[in-house]
């Protein structure tokens, strides 16, 4: 069994911690790996190290910490399948799934080499007589991610490849459920060149967590995770005047209006919801049928039935088990809820497994109709391969409903009317819109902007905002001239 490494100080370690976390193949819950959670003085070691390396890295010139990220990135695809082997086998993802996980993390590695554009700041001359203005953005100092299982690839990387490459230096405490990924994130990013003690690696749960939030070297905090521990983060992390932005849960709808292509919804349908078992945020968990649409329910539920769960390496497996056995237990009671609430479950995958893993956690994908707003499958995020169909009679019923809704993070619309898409677009309060498009994620060069319950902050971790999240402007107003002579430039500075 695999013994899973911090990056403290320079070094890679097993740890001094005695508390152990046990790391499982979700396929069947055979340990793969062990975690001894980083003690107190690892912590303190972690930041305080992390703390020395950004007083020298932000001197290094911006095109030297580019070329650094330019190596990353390349060395991130020429260990594309190895990473994605790592994470299937991690987290049960299919390896194609795996392979997403790790390129849209790629991504955001290879937008990091842009990072003096990225950086630049703004100039006005003659703000008055002989006095000009501008500004710089500069970097925090130490910031820390914290991050979720469902993406242990992408989610480390929409971080610390953009902070690094700002100057600041980052300690990433990533999922104790799959942490064999980040681990071998963190190696390939020391190979790059990166300094050996601009990133920290820090392995365990709410304790280390608790730690960096308490920490007044530690300037920014970015989370993704659920809801309640998103709320805990940004109020504690702020409480201790801290930078917070913190990515949590979803419930997602996807609109389906009557002049649709129904082949392009169906297909659309089953693979943004039960896709990856459901456990993306982005997951569609609630279809809105507008008026005669509804009548493509029956077809849906035959589609899904046809979706098989398998093996990380079956090919022909749709998506993999769930995370560990308490998602599993959570899902099935939702279930049974929902069924006991009133909701007409089409399709049941309670009681499905996989023979000669049985003891996985497994779940079929599951469908029900007759759902309402007040019901537990709806008002929960799910976060397994249960989809909730919701009928209504128009667009405008369609938006109040999504709008009530405490959650933001992303939604659709499947439509050929360039109008009723327009006005969905325009009207809806959800941060990510898909247009004949089920699971609208933007690129890097755009931000990930989930609104209302899903986030808490106000510049979003990963793109485009990103750098605004790990920098401070600095304005320099400059006169250059003085009365009596031209020896030199007299300038005043204001921080803002
Ligand atoms: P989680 O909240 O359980 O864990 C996330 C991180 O927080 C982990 O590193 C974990 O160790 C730490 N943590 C857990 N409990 C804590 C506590 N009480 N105090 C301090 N730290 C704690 O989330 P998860 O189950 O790993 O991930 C799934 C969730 O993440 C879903 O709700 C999903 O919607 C959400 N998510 C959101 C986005 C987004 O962009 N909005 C993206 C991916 C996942």
């Amino acid at each position: 069994m695999k013994q899973v490494q911090h990056y403290i100080n320079g070094q890679f370690t097993q740890g001094a911690g005695t508390q152990q976390i046990l790391v499982t193949n979700p396929a069947n819950n055979q340990a793969i790996s062990t975690i001894n959670c980083a003690t107190a003085d690892e912590v303190n070691q972690a930041v305080q190290s992390a703390k020395q390396a950004y007083m020298s890295w932000r001197e290094v010139p911006v095109s030297e910490r580019a070329r650094v990220m330019l190596r990353y990135q390349q060395l991130l695809k020429d260990h594309h399948d190895e990473l994605a082997e790592i994470l299937a086998l991690e987290t049960g993802k299919t390896l194609i799934d795996a392979k997403g996980d790790v390129w849209r993390g790629i991504e955001v590695a290879e937008h990091a080499c842009n990072i003096a554009s990225l950086m630049m700041g703004e100039t006005v001359e003659n703000v008055a007589r002989d006095i000009d203005c501008y500004s710089y953005t500069q970097p925090l100092g130490v910031c820390v991610g914290i991050t979720p299982f469902n993406f242990p690839a992408m989610i480390p990387l929409w971080m610390f490849p953009l902070a690094v490459a700002c100057g600041n230096s980052f300690i990433l405490k990533p999922s104790e459920q799959d942490p064999m990924t980040p681990q071998r994130l963190i190696e390939l990013f020391i190979e790059a060149g990166a300094p050996a003690h601009i990133v920290q690696l820090l392995h365990g749960d709410k304790a280390v967590v608790d730690q960096l939030l308490l920490d007044s070297d530690v300037k920014a905090v970015s989370f993704v995770g659920s809801v309640n521990v998103g709320k805990y983060i940004y109020k504690t992390g702020t409480e201790n005047l801290k930078r917070v932005q913190a990515f949590a849960g979803a419930k997602n709808h996807c609109v389906i209006m009557p002049d649709a292509n129904k082949g392009q919804v169906l297909n659309n349908l089953v693979g943004a919801s039960v896709g990856a078992g459901g456990q993306r945020c982005m997951a569609i968990s609630v279809a809105v049928f507008v008026g005669e649409s509804k009548q493509w329910i029956d077809e849906l539920a035959a589609k899904l039935a046809e979706v098989k769960p398998g093996l990380w390496d079956d090919p022909d497996a749709a998506y993999g088990p769930l995370i560990n056995p308490q998602a599993k237990q959570r899902v099935l009671n939702l279930i049974a809820e929902g069924k006991a609430q009133g909701a007409t479950c089409l399709l049941d995958g309670s009681e499905f497994t996989l023979a000669g893993y049985e003891s996985g956690n497994w779940v079929g994908p599951t469908l029900f109709t007759d759902v309402t707003p007040t019901m537990g499958i709806y008002q929960q995020e799910i976060f397994g391969p249960v989809l909730c169909c919701v009928c209504v009679d128009s667009l405008e019923e369609a938006i109040a409903l999504v709008n009530a809704n405490p959650y933001g993070n992303g939604t659709s619309i499947f439509t050929a009317s360039g109008g009723a898409a327009r006005q969905y677009q325009h009207q809806v309060e959800v941060g990510q819109v898909g247009i004949n498009v089920a699971i609208p994620v933007p690129l890097p060069f755009f931000s990930f902007t989930g609104w209302k319950g899903s986030f808490y902050g106000d510049q979003h971790a990963y793109g485009k905002q990103a750098i605004r999240f790990y920098t401070e402007t600095k304005t320099v107003t400059a006169r250059w001239f003085d009365d009596d002579s031209v020896s030199g430039p007299n300038m005043t500075i204001n921080l803002k």
